[in-house]
């Protein structure tokens, strides 16, 4: 069993299970957590027995690292799970902090068709101790403390809810690796079930919400994200402006930008008219098309993407362009593939 897919009350209980205190579940989580100590041997405040029976009946590491390429602003993480998979993180140097961006899934059932995620569909959803090593193993061989974390890697993390929760739970609790809540993001492609959930969820909703809207009209989202077919723009739009979210606080819209598909001005002036009756609680971020040389779209000029962001500022809604980081070492959003044909 892995000590890290469990909260400290569970490993309290298992350790009671057989036989001791209960403040070692303590000890064994304070020694991963916050001295980052992977090997039971070295949790040197267990007795000798105690360790060797931790080591001959626990684990702690799920995926063994393969390699990781370097990107100058960013650098990715390549493992391989137990059943042999490959899954990616990917770390962002942003100017004053460090953002880890984690897959949730191997693989991604919604089929984006700009996404290479999408590709070879799902695989399998990622186990919370398989999200929670991407964490410390890239925590271990990294100086400074990472900051926040973003569930932009492979895989929707809110098709995978209750294992990206407990993560999430692990990830902010004072026991645990104890991040902000609000330095955590779960970008979804907007499934409606699973925000009516997160909206009930004290712990989920008051995490970043980012949502991947990428087209304004229930025509076009179709046929760019066919999860919409059933999960409608309107629902999810009504859900949004629904959603029991702090008033300083601002829904992301992720609107990936694609050449001739949906970075007209129009399309801006549709967006803007699905946004504007609560304008103050969205901030829309515009993707450039990171390209794929699998995938027939282009990368917007940048005068269409500032011609975009002109029409949703006049109408008051707070608009960034994002460059995805990552571009060179394919760890860019979209470009996270469970395959090495990355590797160069
Ligand atoms: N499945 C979740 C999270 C992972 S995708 C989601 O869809 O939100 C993270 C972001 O990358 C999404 O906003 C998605 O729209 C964007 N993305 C996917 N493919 C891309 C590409 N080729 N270029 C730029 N952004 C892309
Ligand atoms: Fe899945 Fe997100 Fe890629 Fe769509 S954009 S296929 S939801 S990972």
């Amino acid at each position: 069993m892995y000590v890290t897919s469990l909260t400290l009350k569970e490993l309290r209980e298992e350790v009671k299970k057989i036989g001791w205190e209960p403040y070692r579940a303590d000890q064994i989580l304070n020694w991963i957590y916050k001295r980052f100590v992977f090997d039971f041997q070295q949790m040197t405040n267990l007795s000798k027995e105690q360790r060797a029976f931790l080591k001959d009946n626990y684990l702690i590491h799920s995926l063994e690292l393969l390699d990781v390429l370097e990107g100058g602003d960013s650098k990715k993480f390549l493992f391989k799970t137990k059943d042999a998979h490959i899954i990616e993180t990917v770390l962002i140097y942003e100017r004053d902090h460090l953002t880890l961006c984690v897959s949730s899934q191997i693989g991604c059932a919604i089929g984006c068709s700009f996404c290479a995620t999408a590709r070879d569909g799902l695989i399998r959803n990622l186990k919370v101790e398989e999200i929670i090593d991407q964490f410390l193993q890239v925590q271990k061989m990294t100086k400074e403390k990472i900051r926040n974390v973003v569930f932009m890697g492979m895989g929707e993390p809110l098709a995978n809810y209750q294992n990206v929760r407990k993560a999430v739970e692990i990830m902010v609790s004072p026991w645990g690796l104890d991040l902000s809540k609000r330095r955590i993001s779960i970008s979804t492609s907007g499934l409606i079930n699973q925000l009516k959930a997160m909206a009930e969820d004290p712990l989920m909703r008051e995490l970043n919400l980012a949502v991947s809207i990428n087209a304004p009209s229930q025509n076009l989202r179709e046929s760019l994200m066919p999860i919409s077919k059933t999960n409608t723009l309107e629902e999810l739009m009504e859900v949004l402006h629904d959603f029991p979210y702090p008033p300083d606080r601002r829904i992301m819209i992720e609107y990936v930008l694609i050449r001739g598909i949906n970075d007209s001005v129009e399309h801006a002036r549709e967006l803007a008219k699905l946004l504007r009756k609560n304008r103050k609680k969205f901030k829309v971020n515009l993707i450039p098309f990171n390209p794929d040389p699998e995938l027939p779209y282009k990368r917007p000029s940048m005068e269409s993407v500032y011609a975009f962001q002109k029409v949703l500022w006049e109408e008051g809604i707070s608009t960034f362009i994002r460059i995805s980081k990552g571009i060179k070492v394919f760890g860019a959003c979209g470009q996270l593939r469970s395959k090495r044909f990355a590797l160069r």
